[in-house]
């Protein structure tokens, strides 16, 4: 009791602190408003009144979370656990909570109206404060180990029986990692340089510091103790990830051309990971677009940081791309995607090596590059790159002429990219942006595959999640007429209903097989086969060459087939057609042929 009382004194100096119930009320405006202008009016009148002790602490507590996101730190706090929580807190049993719950859909609600239906409040109940909240949560994601499940447990049901039923409500959504404000981080820095640089303007100043940094809390403390002059303080650093910069896109060379004003760098759009890579000395971290820590699925690639960054220190930018080791060429983007599961990186990394393909420089031994010119980061990042087999700067040539940018696209299709990234000679490495200093030329985007094309389904996966129970997606074979086989062209999951699956699903039944027909060519495991019976008419953004699919293997490419690209059922089941009907390898080698002609198409083309 003595305790209780101390606290309460300590409290309310403002100072210091500010009573948590004063961020639930900018919570309860925010959720009832529709108009974004609201939203950042309730942020400003809430920061206005927050000590710059706990700003920092706000912010985050704000977007739902401890830390910023790339430190990866999750509250952690498990939906069972937190029941039990809210029943000791409550004074309901566990089930009743639970009922609850159930009945309201959110454990935030429900943790709620359990506090609401408590019959005696004690006497001496502590007012929570930011602080509390936010450094109870912090040691809760902190503990673990043996005996950490009580801890846990002790230290939640410590912090809602001292809560109001609703501070009980955000501290247990934000506990469960269920906070969802929906507040953009820009929302947050308009808010910011409203309350304390006194115009939204100033806001470009905030946004760069963030680019920079990734770190909302950190500019909030910034411009609210240093003001703007602390902001522009704020500086690229190793082991902070910079927020990447991205591409627009448009869909003809010639529009690039114009819109970047004349000569151009265009480089190879590689589909694979990227990554943002911090060098210090022999210490090497990787971070995803996202920028999560992806470091540790990727011992490979900091093995090759280490042996070709000529730089003590650097950040630099790369695309990953898994590469098939027999045949040393590019593979699928999905191929990489195996490699992020948490164990058996090493398996994996024999599995599905990575080539690295480097295009940007951030930071070169403590001076920043993203300040400089395309044409100087470019200059410098071939300096500092050791090339070997498995490292390479992405392949560019400089241009202004439509026809050259087009032949480019496809040497690059050819050799197993998406296409190209155009990029401004003069402009900045912009980060956070999406601009047109950067645009991006894709074979899909000329829609070149208008056609849709009749497969028959000769295998299929389980559906999850809301799948659960029907297929989920479907692979797909066209008919070979010279060896009346089927032969796979491509997985199909997306452009079905939930009804469509259901009727799939139940017709395909009766063509089940307990192993892959002999029919079949197939290099992919289905999870069921079927006997070649239902077709299906699917659409797709083109034909490209693939190593794991075996329709026209060797026709245009040795050791690859033809996959479709981004395929999309129409919803139409060919009931007309049987299996043999379907459309044929020949059909999709000819498909394929007449597309690259269209690439190939003369100036005046092009310029349509
Ligand atoms: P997409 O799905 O088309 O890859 P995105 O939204 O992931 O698009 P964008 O900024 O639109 O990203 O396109 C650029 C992306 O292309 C980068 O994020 C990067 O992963 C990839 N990329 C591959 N090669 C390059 C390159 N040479 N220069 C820049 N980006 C490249």
């Amino acid at each position: 009791m003595i305790e209780t009382a101390i606290n309460c004194c300590e409290l309310v100096s403002h100072m210091e602190d500010l009573p948590y119930s004063e961020l639930v009320k900018c919570y309860e405006t925010m959720s009832n408003t529709t108009r974004r202008t609201e939203l950042t009016e309730a942020l400003v009148s809430f920061y206005k009144k927050t000590p710059i002790k706990v700003l920092k602490k706000a912010t985050y507590l704000n977007q739902g979370k401890l830390y910023p996101d790339y430190l990866g730190i999750e509250i952690g706090v498990g939906e069972r656990l937190t029941e039990r929580a809210i029943s000791i807190a409550s004074g309901l049993s566990v089930e009743a909570v639970r009922q609850l719950y159930r009945k309201l859909g959110d454990l935030g609600s429900a943790a709620q109206q359990a506090l609401e239906s408590k019959k005696q409040y004690s006497l001496y109940k502590e007012t929570l404060t930011i602080s509390k909240v936010y450094d109870t949560l912090d040691q809760i994601a902190k503990t673990s180990g043996e005996g950490s499940v009580d801890e846990k447990l002790n230290l939640l049901s410590g912090l809602l029986s001292n809560a109001d039923p609703a501070e009980a409500k955000y501290i247990v959504r934000t506990a469960i990692g269920k906070l969802r404000l929906g507040i953009a981080d820009y929302t947050v820095l308009d808010a910011l340089a409203i309350a304390f640089a006194g115009e939204k303007e100033y806001r470009e100043d905030l946004e760069r510091a963030y680019n920079l940094s990734s770190d909302l809390g950190e500019v909030a403390e910034a411009i609210a103790s240093g003001g703007l002059k602390a902001v522009r303080s704020i500086k690229i650093t190793i082991g902070r990830p910079v927020r990447p910069m991205l591409a627009e896109r448009l869909s003809s060379a010639k529009e690039i051309i114009e819109k970047i004003g004349g000569q151009c760098s265009a480089e190879y759009k590689y589909d694979g990971e990227r990554m943002q890579i911090h060098k210090n000395d022999e210490n090497v971290s990787i971070f995803s677009r996202r920028l999560e820590v992806i470091t540790h699925n990727y011992p490979d690639a900091v093995k090759l940081v280490q042996s070709s960054i000529k730089a003590d220190r650097a950040i630099l930018e790369c695309e990953a791309v898994a590469v098939d080791l027999q045949t040393g060429e590019l593979l699928p983007f999905q191929q990489l995607m195996h490699r992020r599961r948490k164990y058996g990186v090493e398996r994996a990394m024999e599995d599905i090596p990575v080539s690295l393909f480097f295009f940007d420089i951030l930071m070169v031994d403590d001076k920043d590059y993203t300040i400089r010119p395309y044409t100087e980061r470019r200059k410098k990042l071939q300096e500092i790159i050791e090339v070997g087999e498995r490292v390479k700067v992405a392949p560019n040539i400089v241009t202004n002429h439509p026809e050259e940018l087009e032949r480019f696209m496809q040497q690059a299709i050819q050799d197993g990219c998406e296409g190209l990234v155009v990029k401004d000679l003069h402009s900045s490495y912009k980060a956070g942006a999406r601009a047109f200093s950067w645009i991006k030329l894709k074979r899909e985007y000329r829609s070149e595959l208008t056609d849709t094309i009749d497969l028959a389904i000769v295998g299929a996966f389980h559906g999850r999640g809301r799948r659960t129970g029907v297929y989920g997606a479907f692979l797909l074979a066209a008919y070979d007429s010279e060896d009346d086989t089927f032969k796979t062209t491509s997985k199909v999951g997306t452009g079905f209903s939930d009804d469509d699956l259901k009727t799939i699903t139940n017709e395909l039944e009766q063509y089940k097989l307990p192993h892959r027909s002999p029919r079949v060519l197939s290099e992919m495991e289905a999870d069921v086969w079927f006997q070649p019976a239902l077709v299906i008419e699917v659409i797709a953004s083109e034909i490209t060459l693939s190593p794991i699919h075996t329709a026209g293997r060797g026709r245009i490419r040795q050791d690859s087939g033809l996959a479709l690209r981004f395929p999309k059922f129409t919803g139409n089941i060919r009931r007309d057609k049987a299996a043999e009907d379907a459309t044929t390898v020949n059909e999709l080698v000819e498909m394929y042929n007449s597309q690259l002609k269209k690439v190939e198409a003369s100036p005046e083309e092009l310029q349509r």
